[in-house]
């Protein structure tokens, strides 16, 4: 059994700054589409707050980590997201009390966990167009892996591929929820930003480990 610590959290988030630093244009190109197009520069805000926090951490404490990257997250101005993943990164520290690293089953228990706390905040559900057609898929895959005895590796490399399915099955939905939602009809044929943020956030975490 391959155990998930503290070192290996901290190089997955480090390697999400680097991923949505080197997206942030094709994020905004995205939402100037059906939003506003800043979508990219609220996102390199919010994930220069991670960078901070992972850089002014003290001591090794997982739920220390998560909970303060995502407190700050909320912090940062990352506009309509930073909320919706601040809630993410917070549920997932709820989950890692008291712990040191994670087995393949604690592993997918810290992302359900940070799933249910951005239910919290969204309602929305598959298929609304949302940050969430990338983050359920790819919770559902980490604890299919999980339940079939797969590495912390493969766990989130499925977890990727499936982040990466949903966000692009975006593309045919139409908006049901943010500011999008008054464009109706029209944002059909547009990818959604929040879910391809979403699915760059977990490739970085699959890449990194
Ligand atoms: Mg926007």
């Amino acid at each position: 059994m391959a155990e998930v610590g503290y070192l290996d959290i901290r190089r997955m988030f480090l390697a999400s700054v680097e991923k949505i630093r080197e997206n942030h244009q094709e994020l905004s190109r995205l939402d100037s589409a059906t939003g506003d197009g800043d979508h990219g520069t609220t996102m390199v805000r919010s994930f220069d707050s991670v960078e901070k926090t992972i850089n002014d951490a003290q001591g090794e404490d997982l739920k220390s980590l998560l909970y303060d990257i995502g407190w700050n997250i909320m912090c940062a101005d990352g506009g309509s997201t930073g909320p919706l993943l601040g809630s993410l990164f917070m549920g997932m520290s709820e989950s890692v009390e008291g712990k040191d690293s994670l087995d393949e089953a604690s592993l997918a228990a810290m992302f359900r966990a940070g799933l249910n706390g951005m239910s919290e905040q969204s309602k929305a559900n598959v298929g609304d167009k949302t940050m969430m057609d990338a983050l359920m898929p790819a919770v559902d895959a980490m604890e299919a892996a999980a339940g079939k005895g797969k590495s912390p590796g493969e766990m989130l490399a499925d977890a990727a591929k499936a982040a990466a399915d949903g966000a692009e099955a975006t593309t045919d939905m139409q908006a049901k929820f943010g500011r999008a939602r008054n464009l109706g009809e029209r944002t059909i044929g547009h990818k959604d930003p929040g879910a391809t943020s979403m699915s760059l956030i977990f490739q970085a975490f699959a890449e990194s480990i």
